[in-house]
């Protein structure tokens, strides 16, 4: 196991994935973006025709499914069965039907162990995700909890969708961002939900480089 494990957790669009990787680079640990992984089963699902509503169906995809995630460049690549996917797992049609996936309580059975190995080939890692505070590492060093408000976290979304060459509607993407958020936050299984120890960060109105400093000087302050 990682002897340093930081856990960042959050809805859609707080700023998790690029304080995960700034915040990384600057302690020299790993990160690990586990809404890949989820993505990743989502789009293979897809490509197979599966019924996404179909738990055996989605089994049997993962159990007969190559993935592969590495860290290359400060990013996480993903590969299915030997293809690169790392840009396509972020396609709108993924997103939209990703946190449906999510919430099959034998997936996550099966991705979690995934996510701790990963963690543990690296002497420090943050982490990142929904669950990994509460539920992958309940004893992670530290916890933090990213929110920001809806108009911003859309802005946010529209912002890197638009420079990826997405054509996007701002208000539909906040109306589907919430819709994904509540999906999340109300499964039964390993919900969107904050650590009780971990320290909520408001990100609304402050830059990646703002909330990094901030979260280093939390860090300091209680190691
Ligand atoms: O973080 P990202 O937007 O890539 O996550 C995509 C989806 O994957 C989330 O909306 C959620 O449904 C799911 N997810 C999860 N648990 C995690 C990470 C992501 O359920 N630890």
């Amino acid at each position: 196991m990682a002897k340093l494990i930081i856990t960042i957790d959050g809805p859609a669009g707080s700023g998790k994935s690029s304080t995960a990787k700034l915040l990384a680079a600057r302690l020299g640990a790993a990160f690990l973006d586990t809404g890949a992984m989820y993505r990743a089963v989502t789009l293979a699902a897809m490509q197979s025709r599966c019924d996404l509503a179909d738990t055996a169906q989605l089994e049997k995809i993962v159990d007969s499914t190559n993935f592969k995630f590495e860290i290359k460049d400060n990013r996480m690549t993903v590969k299915i069965n030997g293809s690169d996917f790392t840009e396509k797992i972020r396609d709108p049609q993924v997103t939209a039907n990703v946190s449906a996936v999510a919430s099959m309580p034998s997936l996550r059975k099966r991705l979690v162990p995934i996510q701790r190995a990963f963690a543990g080939q690296y002497e420090k890692i943050v982490a990142e995700g929904r669950d990994q505070g509460t539920v992958v590492f309940p004893n992670a060093d530290f916890k933090f909890f990213l929110t920001a408000d809806g108009v911003e976290r859309a802005k946010r979304r529209a912002k890197e969708l638009t420079e990826n060459g997405y054509k996007v509607d701002t208000n539909k993407l906040q109306t589907e961002i919430e819709k994904r958020d509540r999906q999340d936050s109300t499964r039964k299984v390993s919900p969107l939900i904050a650590a009780a120890d971990a320290i909520k960060v408001d990100t609304t109105s402050l830059t990646l480089e703002q909330v990094v400093e901030k979260i280093l000087g939390l860090i300091k302050k209680n190691d």
